[in-house]
């Protein structure tokens, strides 16, 4: 990193420390004092995703407040660069947000989550993720593809539900619209990626979700469409990977600008 980048991530740094975008302050506005940022997320912020959450003492507000953005502050830049995050001419680090979010996994506790996603389709994934867990959608894991080295197939093997990732799409030069940050990929292991290679091979990715190629059969986090995340996430704009003719992928829904 250079001085000037040194600098720019010490400014964003600060401008995080005062800024939390609310999902219960309508879609976009921004609170713009330290004060304003709601008491449950001081409590909650600095816990990391994964953590399971007692949430039987807050209001429907306070769960509102729990699903946020935030510009990419120092810490998490640290945690991306150089693994989701490349230097590139395609999206800039100011274009991205942190995401704070909640989810229920299927035995109906409540987990926080983090995800990174284009400030372009910000609003609509808080939106969406608040009427999943409103509805007890079940998610089984939700980090940033970074815990895993910004390694897909190791992310997708552990169930993680995650949508920034400067990458190409597998088997092809092209770089997906997860390198924007305009794809999000949901329980990945049981709604896999299936396509055929050049010679005909069909790969199923990740290879531990084999056993859920096959769509006619019924099963956990199957996404189809009479899913509710296929439902959400179609009504925002979004188009799902699962309408592909050339291939399918069940996990994957993008709203390409
Ligand atoms: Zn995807």
């Amino acid at each position: 990193m250079n001085k000037f980048k040194r600098k720019q991530m010490r400014t964003i740094a600060l401008m995080c420390c005062v800024l939390a975008v609310n999902l219960s302050a309508c879609h976009g506005a921004q609170s713009n004092t330290e004060s304003e940022v709601p008491e449950v997320v001081i409590h909650t912020q600095n816990l990391p995703a994964s953590t399971e959450l007692d949430v039987s003492d807050f209001s429907e507000g306070d769960l509102d407040r729990m699903f946020y953005s935030r510009v990419i502050d120092e810490e998490i830049f640290r945690r991306i660069d150089g693994k989701s995050y490349r230097k590139n001419h395609m999206v800039t680090i100011d274009e991205l947000r942190y995401l704070r979010m909640l989810y229920k996994d299927i035995n109906g506790k409540t987990h926080i989550g983090e995800m990174i996603v284009n400030q372009s389709i910000a609003a609509d994934v808080l939106a969406i993720f608040r009427e999943l867990y409103r509805q007890s959608y079940p998610i089984e894991q939700m980090v940033l593809v970074d815990d895993y080295d910004a390694n897909d197939e190791r992310s997708m093997s552990a169930n993680n539900t995650s949508a920034f990732n400067y990458r190409t799409i597998e088997n092809t030069d092209i770089l997906s619209n997860h390198s924007k940050g305009l794809a999000v990929d949901i329980n990945p292991l049981y709604n896999p990626y299936i396509y055929r290679t050049a010679s005909g091979v069909e790969i199923c990715s990740p290879a531990l979700g084999k056993k859920y190629a096959d769509r006619s059969k019924s099963f956990d986090y199957k996404i189809d469409e009479n899913d509710l995340a296929y439902r959400l996430f179609t009504e925002h704009g979004f188009t799902w990977g699962g309408n592909w003719e050339d291939s399918k992928d069940y996990q994957h829904f993008e709203k390409a600008n």
